[in-house]
């Protein structure tokens, strides 16, 4: 890939933006909503996430700012951000929670189980014995939104320690 990085291209790189796209959306809100938009990290061409509707408590997310439903379609500089993040992603939530293992995947299309079709993200859902279960009790009650905010804090220093980023 020979293209120079150039930030203040950006805006012309990424200028494909998804009109009432949620994770268009949460991206183009000002950093002082970060917190409660659950976005842990925003890196050059991508960011992280945490997933409203968890799988399992710590299920995140990598977004490339670009907005593209068609993995071919994604350049190489998000393509290896993307992955870079996820290995973040990985070692920050195996320190916060020690996961006994991670599905890490992307459902491509309707068909696949996509949520948001249009804008293709990365899901890290961290997985312990027995999950499954716990979650489905989880999922009918408020604790969720405590359980998210619980892991934002956690995950939130780790990740900026593990990232560099200013938090
Ligand atoms: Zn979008």
């Amino acid at each position: 890939m020979k293209t120079l990085w150039t930030p203040w291209r950006m805006g012309y790189i990424l200028g494909e933006k998804g009109e009432g796209c949620l994770l268009c959306t949460k991206q183009q809100a000002p950093r002082e909503r970060d917190r409660e938009n659950y976005i842990l990290y925003r890196g050059a061409t991508c960011y992280i996430m945490l997933n409203l509707f968890p799988y399992t408590n710590g299920h995140l997310m990598i977004v490339p700012y670009r907005h593209v439903a068609r993995l071919e379609r994604l350049d190489d500089r998000s393509l290896y951000d993307m992955m870079a993040l996820t290995r973040a992603s990985v070692a920050a939530l195996t320190q916060a929670l020690s996961p006994a293992g991670f599905n890490i995947g992307m459902n491509l299309g309707k068909a696949a189980g996509a949520g948001i079709v249009q804008h293709l993200h990365l899901h890290v859902v961290p997985r312990w014995r027995g999950d499954v279960n716990f979650m489905s009790v989880l999922g009918e009650t408020r604790l969720i939104p405590e359980a998210l905010d619980a892991t934002y804090e956690k995950l939130l220093p780790i990740l900026n320690a593990l990232l560099g980023g200013e938090g």
